[in-house]
């Protein structure tokens, strides 16, 4: 497909969800069969849109050209973390200790991992006294290398010291990091940007998702566990994975959800498949801190067009997960959630946001897939995401920000009822702009390594 039809079509399938967000945020102004005919219109038109990609004679083209960067960068990360000598290697240094869970640790590991790669030095975690597994990664996962692991070397310096040029660089936790490097994630390397830009319409966090991948390749004994996990859910498609976060993230880090608003959007899922394939039977699992959450939806979803899932012993709330060793469990639910066609949750979980990159090397362009009950997806600690103004926007009330085209806008979040909030770098103003109005760049830099590797 030439570059110009591919994002024709998403900009189409994202702006037909924000014409449909639009209409949901003054749903109290429409009558209720308005709404219905409205929406009924939307559902059409998604269920078109699905079967315009899946007839375009290019799926094939998606998924073999996914693939392919899929195995370019897997190579690259496997030859950088198995050098020639390990002896004379240049390494950066890494404790997964980073005070947090399991989604936000793995995060801390891939953030070490880009700024491995990055500057050409292979990664040595040091995992000893993990608090999901005090015997450390490789009782779980393979090592991140499997010929150099051991973290001396001549020379040793901190980033940030003002040494980078030692053989073994150590990094703090990235919001200590001083000085910020360019080539933080959300931006990805201009090698590769191109093509990937060409068959992914979120190349960040598909670039994520290649550490992730990289990262969390399990043990033997792992991958039983995850298998028999499998055999006992039918993930087969279509399925809707929902990830609710509650416990010790509700008032602290993010507010308090109810199911139902999460199966609004699994409802809305599975009618725009309906459309075209008739009806299917309603997939859904659930993956939760809190197992009251499986059982609710299991007591409410009970007609035989549901199909509940979801396991209630391995949902533990994020403390006992921890002293308890649940990390099997969360790896199961993590695994299980990337399978599913489709995730419904809140972005402002790490657990979601790792499922979802994750999800992203399943699928040919698996961007769209999913709702996000409050944040956009962000990297913590990273870059944030830069939009740009693609129409004028003359602000009609107070708290609008006004736009030219061509602005720069630093994205503080979608309110999801067609506005989104964020900050004109033109003019430093913040305020609401129709979301539909500016799209999103991805920021690309040229890694220091990119003269290294040809694609
Ligand atoms: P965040 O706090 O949601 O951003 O993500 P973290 O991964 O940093 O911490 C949440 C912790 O809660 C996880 O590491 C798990 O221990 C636990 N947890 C959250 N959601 C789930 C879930 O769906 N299933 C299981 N088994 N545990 C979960």
């Amino acid at each position: 497909p030439t570059y110009a039809y591919e994002k024709m079509r998403r900009q189409l399938e994202l702006d037909m969800k924000e014409l449909w967000y639009t209409v949901r945020g003054h749903a109290s102004s429409i009558g209720h069969t308005d709404f219905e005919q409205i929406q009924d219109i939307y559902r059409l038109l998604r269920s078109y849109l699905l079967k315009l990609r899946q007839e375009d004679g290019y799926e094939t083209y998606r998924e073999r050209e996914t693939q392919e960067l899929s195995k370019i960068m897997q190579n690259r990360i496997r030859t950088l973390q198995n050098p020639p000598d390990c002896e004379k290697a240049k390494k950066v240094v890494c404790s997964i200790n980073k005070g947090c869970g399991f989604g936000c640790q793995i995060h801390h590991v891939v953030y070490c991992m880009v700024v491995a790669y990055a500057t050409s030095r292979t990664l040595i975690l040091e995992s000893k006294g993990w608090r999901y597994n005090r015997q450390g990664w490789e009782k779980v996962f393979l090592p991140v290398s499997d010929t150099c692991t051991n973290p001396s070397g001549s020379s040793r310096a901190d980033w940030g010291s003002g040494n980078h040029d030692v053989q073994v660089l150590t990094l703090p936790i990235v919001d200590f990091m001083k000085p910020r490097p360019p080539f933080l994630p959300i931006t990805i390397p201009s090698d590769i940007a191109g093509r990937l830009e060409k068959v992914h319409g979120d190349p960040h966090i598909w670039w994520v998702g290649q550490f992730v991948t990289y990262l969390l390749r399990m043990q033997p004994q792992t991958q039983v566990l995850l298998d028999e996990a499998k055999s006992k859910m039918d993930i087969s498609s279509p399925t809707v994975g929902v990830h609710v976060r509650r416990t010790d993230k509700v008032g602290t880090e993010a507010s308090f959800h109810p199911l139902k608003e999460y199966m609004v959007h699994v409802e809305e899922y599975f009618a725009i498949r309906e459309k075209y394939e008739g009806p299917v039977q309603r997939r859904v699992f659930i993956a939760s801190d809190d197992p009251n959450v499986i059982s609710e939806a299991s007591r409410t979803y009970t007609s035989s067009e549901w199909q509940i899932m979801g396991d209630r012993t391995v949902a533990q709330s994020a403390s006992v997960a921890q002293r308890y060793n649940g990390l099997i469990g969360i790896i199961k639910d993590v695994f299980l959630l990337a399978e599913c066609d489709y995730v419904v949750c809140t972005f402002s979980s790490q657990v979601c946001r790792l499922a979802y990159e994750i999800m992203q090397t399943k699928h040919a362009d698996a961007s769209g897939r999913f709702v996000s009950l409050d944040d956009i997806y962000y990297y913590g600690g990273g870059s944030g995401t830069i939009q740009k103004a693609q129409f004028v926007h003359k602000p009609r009330s107070s708290g609008e920000l006004e736009l030219e085209v061509g602005d720069k806008i630093g994205v503080a979040g979608n309110h999801w009822n067609g506005m989104s909030k964020g900050t004109n770098q033109r003019t430093n103003k913040v305020g609401l702009y129709p979301s539909y109005k500016a799209r999103n760049v991805f920021a690309k830099v040229n890694f220091p390594r990119d003269k290294w590797w040809t694609l």
